[in-house]
């Protein structure tokens, strides 16, 4: 299949001029490689796999087009187009960027995330949605309630499909899809093509087109990238010692369990005040409020389990701490992408202890590029 070539401009495409206007409001000026590719074929209602690494600006690639396509409210009440998302976090911050691009056309959106109170959704819904953005959970629950009507819809976006069935949403996925008319219009991002993401795009979509902006930029290639070996009993003090040399603006720190994080939230807070810990087991409103502070600013450090690993978009954190390793090559490209968004610069440190040597050569195989090894004095030990 040939593609037209990408284009430079946002005046290249057939956008109307509240879109031209929204987008200069949002200090958008020209479109990011993947809105570049996907925006042409998905107004033309093709069903495209976008396949990008995290901070190019999936989310701006999906919401033009379904913006510039939707119905008024007066037109149609019920939703036009659905949104899966992992996560409550990226729900919520997928429906503001929606809006933010909606900006000068009254739209109604709707964000449809677990932990949020089900009764004003319901009345939502029932007064009139164009846009639903939501977890694939809470989707599924408003659907069965038969609160959540789906003739109307003509475009369903997966995003981060390859996060949500390693999460095992599958189940959910498939029922949202199969419950959308079948003549709609499918669009599915995701950093990753695994064989479950090919398998459900087979199943669901129709011919899609396949935009791959992964090809030359494997590496999160604007961060700079170093490790530290170090015995698992000196880490916490490496960290103290790292934030002193660093003094990061803002900076995520990364630990494996919830318990953990919890552990060395408490360690830190005592000489960090501003400083706060998030995880699946906190109350959602507490995860909001966490989240808030560091969008405010307010937050120096997040010590963090990878619940926010993904898709959180705060373009001031300027340093990603990998206190212990992440599970997989995958994730660690998905946690230091929370650095560097849009090409601003960013570092990141992972903490290697002894044995976990072979972990580091395969982030380095999946990065296409070495980390650079890095010491404090009084921290140093063998890889291996
Ligand atoms: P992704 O979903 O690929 O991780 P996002 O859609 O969250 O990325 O976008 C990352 C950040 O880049 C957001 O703050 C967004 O507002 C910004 N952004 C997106 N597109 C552009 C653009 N064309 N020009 C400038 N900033 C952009
Ligand atoms: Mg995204």
């Amino acid at each position: 299949e040939t593609q037209a070539p990408p284009v430079a401009k946002f005046d290249d495409l057939d956008l109307s001029p509240v879109m031209r206007r929204a987008l200069k409001k949002a200090g958008f000026e020209k479109p990011s490689p993947i809105q570049a590719e996907l925006i042409p074929p998905a107004l033309e209602g093709l069903d495209v796999i976008g396949q990008a690494r995290t901070g190019t600006g999936k989310t701006a690639a999906f919401a033009i087009p379904i913006l510039e396509q939707l119905d008024s409210l007066e037109d149609c009440r019920d939703p036009q187009a659905i949104v899966v998302v992992p996560t409550r976090e990226l729900a919520d911050q997928v429906g503001r960027e929606v809006e933010r691009l909606a900006y000068g056309v009254p739209t109604e959106i709707a964000v449809l995330a677990g932990g949020k109170n089900i009764r004003s959704q319901l009345r939502q819904l029932e007064n009139g949605v164009q846009i639903v953005v939501g977890t694939p959970g809470r989707l599924h629950d408003h659907l069965q309630r038969r609160s959540l009507r789906t003739k109307d819809v003509w475009c369903v976006v997966l995003d981060e499909a390859d996060r949500m069935l390693d999460i095992g949403f599958r189940p959910q996925i498939e029922r949202i899809l199969r419950r959308c008319p079948r003549d709609r219009q499918t669009l599915l991002l995701s950093a990753t093509l695994p064989p479950s993401v090919q398998l459900l795009a087979e199943s669901y979509m129709v011919d899609p087109l396949v935009i791959d902006c992964c090809q030359n930029e494997m590496s999160v290639e604007t961060i700079e990238q170093h490790y530290f070996t170090i015995p698992q009993d000196r880490k916490q003090d490496l960290l103290i010692a790292l934030l002193e040399r660093e003094k990061p603006e803002q900076a995520i720190v990364f630990c494996r369990t919830r318990r953990g994080t919890d552990r060395l939230y408490r360690a830190l807070s005592k000489h960090y005040p501003s400083c706060a810990a998030m995880h699946g087991d906190m109350a959602q409103r507490e995860r909001d409020r966490v989240l808030q502070s560091l969008r405010d600013r307010k937050l120096k450090i997040l010590v963090a389990t990878d619940v926010v690993g993904r898709g959180i978009d705060i373009s001031t954190i300027s340093h990603i701490i990998n206190y212990d390793v992440p599970e997989d090559s995958d994730d660690y490209v998905h946690r230091v992408g929370r650095t560097g968004r849009m090409g601003r610069d960013g570092v990141a440190f992972t903490f290697i202890v002894p044995g976990q040597g072979d972990f580091l050569t395969s982030i380095e195989q999946r990065i296409n590029k070495l980390l650079i090894r890095d010491k404090i004095e009084g921290f140093e030990a063998p890889v291996k």
